[in-house]
């Protein structure tokens, strides 16, 4: 339901007037229409002139005068005709305020799940690109290019419960999960620039520490400003073969006011908290991975990525092949539209790494997953930059979250039942990649 509501209200179908409609003939025009319906019109078409972009269930369709005097025969509704100087730009921003935005000159073709379509000519798209940061990205559509999957729907009956992995993940200790939570957003603020923000990674050492793991704190500079990342680790029984694997997330928060008031519990108090839950799961089972197992806390993210790129930077080239998968937590707790959903993203040169995950989430959890293939604005993306394998998981309502950046981001807020899902996801993939190699072929 969820989807079909948002498809009708966001997405901007323009009805054209027939008068229009044959005076613009000879030009170039977009069509927005389900992507099902779209791979059926250019198989019918083939007039070799168009290009797709697929978004979810949408399929924008750019194209020439052959194909659309075909198109318009049979379905003349959804159609925009391209004015003089216009391009087709692609925004992809973990930044609601962006989300939200209005972009004078403009007209917006899609928007849904952190992605904005627009036709904007010269000058419009000039200020269009000086929108560009470390979480918005914009550039031209890209053709033929799936950018966001559709929906998979897993379903509970599918779920397997007797096999060692879900054994495995059913131990996931949910209340020890949200005391964690708690006790970082109780800390009040995790900002990168203050002392408090060094206090929450010196606590979640000790937390890792008693549980076992070997931690230590990689200094960078943000700026002038002095931070750490933490890093806990495991050493495989057989880091040669099977390499390192990742769980990474941020630990850093902002606000309105985030030297003194930035509790963060979803961003990211969420996904550093499942950091450490994936840790206390993997350490609780009594399972000597066969892959090393980094637990790695990121500070920086919000002022631009800098913990994830220290640590990239800092990574030798004999080290980085040696990484096999990175697991992002970034905002794993907030969903407000029923069902539950996931965006999980990455870069299209990681197809498989995704499509094992699909597979792991059809048999070990219970959510609607969103796959996105154009990575940017959280830890992930200094990784894929680096061409090392990188997922990000994040709820796919980030767009509308409310309390993004703001001092209402608090426990109250967090949807505890995503946050499970989306744990055991990584589990599965932390089990998969790092304990059972076997299972990935
Ligand atoms: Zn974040």
């Amino acid at each position: 339901m969820k989807n079909f509501v948002r498809a009708g209200n966001i997405v901007v179908f323009i009805v054209l007037m027939l008068a229009c409609a044959t005076a613009a003939m000879a030009g170039q025009w977009i069509q927005v229409v389900t992507s099902e319906t779209g791979y059926e019109l250019i198989k019918k078409a083939g007039s070799g002139s168009e290009t797709f972009c697929q978004l979810g269930d949408v399929l924008i369709i750019n194209s020439g005068d052959v194909f659309n005097d075909q198109i318009l025969k049979t379905d003349p509704v959804n159609v925009m005709p391209v004015r003089p100087g216009e391009k087709l730009y692609l925004i992809t921003t973990k930044d609601p305020a962006v989300f939200n935005m209005v972009f004078p000159g403009t007209r917006t073709v899609y928007r849904d799940m952190g992605f904005i379509v627009l036709l904007a000519g010269e000058t419009a798209a000039m200020n269009l690109m000086s929108k560009q940061t470390d979480f918005t990205k914009v550039e031209l559509l890209p053709g033929n290019q799936v950018v966001l999957s559709r929906p998979l729907t897993t379903g509970i009956t599918r779920i397997k419960s007797e096999d060692a992995l879900a054994k495995f993940i059913d131990k996931l200790d949910m209340p020890a999960f949200m005391q964690d939570l708690t006790d970082l957003v109780d800390l009040k603020t995790r900002y990168s620039y203050v002392s408090q923000g060094q206090k929450a990674v010196d606590h979640c050492e000790e937390v890792l520490k008693e549980m076992g793991y070997a931690t230590s704190q990689q200094p960078y500079n943000i700026g002038s400003s002095r931070t750490n990342n933490l890093i806990a680790e495991i050493k495989g029984s057989d880091e040669d073969k099977f390499g390192q694997v990742l769980i990474v997330g941020h630990l850093d928060s902002t606000s309105e006011s985030p030297r003194s008031n930035a509790p963060g519990a979803d961003d990211n108090g969420s996904g550093a908290a499942g950091v450490m839950a994936l840790a206390r799961l993997l350490h609780e089972s009594g399972i000597k991975p066969a892959a090393t197992v980094k637990f790695i806390l990121f500070m920086g993210e919000e002022q631009g990525l800098y913990g994830s790129k220290a640590y990239v930077k800092a990574l030798s080239a004999t080290e980085r092949p040696t990484i096999k998968a990175v697991f992002n937590l970034d905002m794993i707790g907030f969903d407000a539209v029923a069902p539950l959903s996931v965006m999980i993203e990455t870069s299209s040169f990681n197809r498989p790494m995704v499509e094992k995950m699909q597979k792991l989430a059809l048999d070990y959890a219970d959510f609607t997953i969103h796959t996105s293939f154009n990575a940017w604005g959280s830890d992930h993306a200094p990784f894929l930059q680096a061409k090392i394998p990188a997922v990000l998981t994040i709820e796919s309502e980030f767009s509308s979250n409310p309390n993004y950046h703001k001092t209402t981001d608090l426990i109250e807020s967090i949807n505890q039942g995503l946050c499970l899902q989306i744990l055991r996801l990584n589990a599965a993939a932390m089990y998969a990649y790092a304990i059972d190699a076997g299972r990935l072929n």
